[in-house]
């Protein structure tokens, strides 16, 4: 089938079930068929097409995308039109995938169930009553619901993991430093990184070997050769060793998804790993640090927002007034909530009891992984402590929503890659996942287990 026949099943499969799942914010359809249209030119023309020609992709709508607007999920940005282009989004364009539309997100990537959106709330394909997870739910809800083949989202505590896990799909968070932040509207940019979400394991790695790769416009960007991660694909896991995190097991844990994730281990296990138990003891400090780290550096990443250099702009008498009044309108709850939070605990006095002791957690955190590796070629855990809840059942309860994050945060924390692979439904037949961790650079083993289980 020509590019052009596959973007107008994916723009039509939108129409058809968009209205209620809602994981677009923005359909991009004319500059779709423009795409795919090149790309059979291209072929027509027998010149060479990029690995992904004429794929329609979703693109978490916290990617910058020149002409096209680029809102974050906040109504502060709601006239924002980049003027450049993401190195994620141009990489894509240059392998000839087709963007089909910007995707769903909790504002400011701040959330755990697409609920904060300031736009609209995404449903879970599998029951429209409940979350897709978040922050990129409208990626892993578009995936889930065949609206494109695959799509971009980014995570800075579990944002692209959770979402997978809840809505059935596979979702990678890379190293740090593996894909370019260039043109991501950062969140907390210690922890950001941007990663792929399929349909299945094969789809993942080639998406990825198509975004990753050093870039000089990324300080944080690691120079390191990028393998064809397809080579990892293999039926396989003789000579690998699995390690269980221990902690995980503990309280929180729904009682099903333990046992369909034991039992994913144990099927890890037929396919040849060795399986081994291994103790992170400063885990569960994960979510404390981050709810320390990540708000400090959203607070000082979101000061830009000042009604001058971006977005809307609110008439005032005074310089001040303008400010106030335009993010007073412009910022939803959750954001103020992150705001507030990390200004206090950047601020003099405060910084050394929370902002400096959470760094030191983190060391801690990233400790209990180094020893884990010495052991073991890839750790493994489940994704969320549950499978997706009722919409409105956690938003008056931040506390309850964060928890969500439990299992992805320290993963962040360590900068490593992580990976939600789904793995059995509980009985109300909704996905569960199973997360696997690696080692820092070592995606091709989270390939390899990933794909032997699949
Ligand atoms: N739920 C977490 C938060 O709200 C993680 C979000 C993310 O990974 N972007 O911060």
């Amino acid at each position: 089938r020509s590019a052009v026949e596959i973007t107008t099943e994916a723009l039509e499969r939108i129409n058809a079930v968009d209205e209620q799942v809602k994981s677009f914010l923005q359909v991009t359809a004319d500059h779709a068929l423009e795409t795919a249209k090149k790309v059979d030119a291209k072929i027509a023309k027998n010149e060479e097409i990029g690995l992904l020609a004429g794929i329609p992709i979703g693109i978490k709508d916290n990617m910058c995308t020149t002409g096209i607007k680029t809102t974050c999920g906040s109504q502060i940005l709601a006239n924002f039109v980049p003027p450049y282009e993401s190195t994620v989004t141009q990489k894509l364009k240059d392998a000839g995938a087709v963007m089909v539309g910007k995707t769903n997100l909790d504002e400011f990537a701040m959330g755990s169930s697409t609920e904060n959106s300031g736009y609209q709330v995404t449903a879970n394909p599998w029951d429209l009553s409940r979350v897709p997870g978040g922050s990129s739910g409208g990626s892993a809800a578009a995936v889930a619901a065949s609206e494109c083949v695959v799509s971009l989202g980014s995570d800075t505590g579990g944002s692209i993991r959770q979402p997978a896990s809840l809505c059935g799909v596979v979702g990678l968070k890379p190293t740090y430093g593996l894909v370019s932040r260039y043109g991501l509207v950062a969140y907390a940019s210690s922890l950001d990184q941007i990663g792929p979400f399929a349909r299945n394991v094969e789809d993942a790695a080639i998406l990825l070997g198509a975004i990753a790769g050093y870039d000089a416009k990324d300080s944080t960007s690691i120079n390191t050769p990028i393998p064809d991660y397809t080579q990892f694909l293999k039926p396989s896991l003789e000579g690998l060793t699995v390690g269980v995190i221990d902690e995980t097991f503990g309280e929180g844990l729904d009682p099903v998804v333990a046992k369909t994730v034991q039992d994913a281990i144990a099927h890890l296990k037929t396919l040849g790993a060795k399986v081994v138990n291994i103790s992170c003891p400063r885990f569960r400090y994960g979510l404390p640090a981050y709810y320390i780290i990540a708000p400090s550096e959203a607070s000082s990443n979101l000061a830009r927002y000042d009604a001058v250099k971006y977005g809307i702009r609110e008439d005032a008498d005074t310089l001040i007034d303008m400010y106030t009044k335009t993010r007073a309108k412009g910022f939803g709850n959750e954001v103020k909530r992150r705001i507030m939070i990390g200004t206090y605990t950047l601020s003099a006095g405060y910084y050394d009891a929370y902002y400096l002791k959470a760094q030191k957690v983190r060391t801690l955190i990233k400790q209990d992984f180094d020893a884990g590796f010495e052991k073991v070629d890839v750790l493994v855990c489940p994704t969320s402590p549950t499978t997706a809840f009722k919409a409105g059942e956690k938003t008056s309860d931040p506390l309850s929503m964060y928890l969500s994050d439990l299992m992805t945060i320290p993963v962040n924390l360590a900068g490593l890659p992580g990976m939600s692979i789904p793995c059995g439904f509980d009985e109300q037949n909704l996905p569960i996942g199973l997360q696997l961790i690696g080692n820092v650079l070592e995606e091709g083993k989270l390939f390899q287990v990933a794909y032997a289980y699949e």
